[in-house]
């Protein structure tokens, strides 16, 4: 079904050989600039035939881990460093990474809930559609950069989807291998969820690459290593760098994080006190934590327990949960 043309356009040639950078274009017209635009940078770096990647961060403006490493790539790679071409986009969902939020100020909108978005739509499903549109068509390979954010904290770990097709699950655990993060983990979505840039590469048949990086809405030296790491190992890996590094990627512990039963959720709203940290294994049936409710201090808090067992790779952050709030999530072994 065809929405006709995205309304977004770059100011740069991605079929010109060297090394471009400017914006997309995106018409936004307000009190302010009634003719203005949204400018969402982008860089292209082209080298002849090769490969052909593209590189996202700041599809969620909170996750900076991601965006670090990607303006730290789009400054040292050079037309001679590679081979096919590689497009950056650093910031997109740009007026959500300037506010440091995980939403667009603008419309509120969840750029990784917006796929495949739409031409006329609001300012977040309309990046949506130019991705997936113009950007992923041109792409062989897309690496979304994503962190915990504000509200989460991960051991930093790259992530794929399951494919029935096994070869293709092989490919992508290839791939995972080659990142070298901690953890890498195929995900089996609980929601179903079709609304993300990775639902968007699997309609327009491109290889997938996610990360879930670190998170607490800051970057540590430690999260950066391995995104930058990371991201120069998956391009040596996928033919797109004249001088691949030669170090083995450092061992990752391949994991599978399957339906809802792997999510431990706060069922009460009130002050949350995690029993576990981040890499603890636990049970089925054990205590994650309580919820103390600080207007009745007197009641005994809710205890929440985890449905099954696993090792435990992402946690909350902020000490407040609602009701609904996901508290943990587990990661369980995967024998390939
Ligand atoms: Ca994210």
């Amino acid at each position: 079904m065809s929405r006709g043309p995205s309304r977004l356009a770059a100011d740069i040639d991605f079929n010109k050989d060297g090394k471009q950078t400017g914006f997309v274009r995106l018409p936004h017209s307000v009190h302010r600039s009634a003719y203005g635009w949204i400018p969402i940078p982008i860089t292209c770096i082209k080298n002849g035939a090769g490969p052909k990647v593209l590189l996202v961060s700041g599809n969620h403006g909170d996750e900076y881990e991601g965006q670090v490493a990607l303006m730290k790539l789009v400054r040292a790679l050079e037309p001679k460093d590679i081979k096919g071409r590689i497009i950056i986009l650093s910031a997109a969902n740009f007026p959500a990474a300037i506010a440091g939020t995980r939403t667009s100020p603008i419309d509120d909108g969840n750029l990784n809930r917006s796929f495949p978005g739409d031409p006329n739509g609001t300012v977040t499903q309309q990046i949506a559609y130019y991705i997936e549109t113009v950007l992923l068509p041109q792409a062989e390979y897309v690496l979304d950069l994503h962190s915990g954010g504000s509200s989460l904290m991960y051991i930093p770990s790259a992530l794929a989807r399951r494919f029935d097709d096994p070869a293709k699950t092989k490919r992508s655990i290839e791939l995972l291998r080659a990142f070298g993060a901690p953890v890498a983990y195929l995900a089996t979505s609980p929601q179903g969820e079709d609304r993300t840039l990775t639902s968007g590469a699997e309609r327009c048949g491109v290889t997938h690459l996610g990360t879930e990086l670190g998170g607490t809405g800051t970057v540590t030296p430690a999260a950066l290593k391995v995104a930058e790491a990371g991201v120069r190992r998956v391009l040596g890996a996928v033919g797109a760098l004249v001088n691949p590094p030669k170090e083995p990627p450092p061992p990752t512990r391949l994991m599978e994080v399957g339906g809802w039963d792997y999510f431990v959720y706060a069922s009460d709203s009130g002050l949350f006190e995690p029993y576990v940290e981040l890499g603890d294994e636990v049970t089925a049936g054990q205590p994650a934590g309580a919820i103390h409710f600080q207007d009745t201090p007197w009641r005994e808090p809710t205890i929440v327990k985890f449905e099954r067992a696993g090792t435990v790779i992402c946690k909350r952050v902020p000490g407040r949960s609602e009701r609904g709030d996901c508290l943990f999530h587990l990661g369980t072994d995967v024998k390939e």
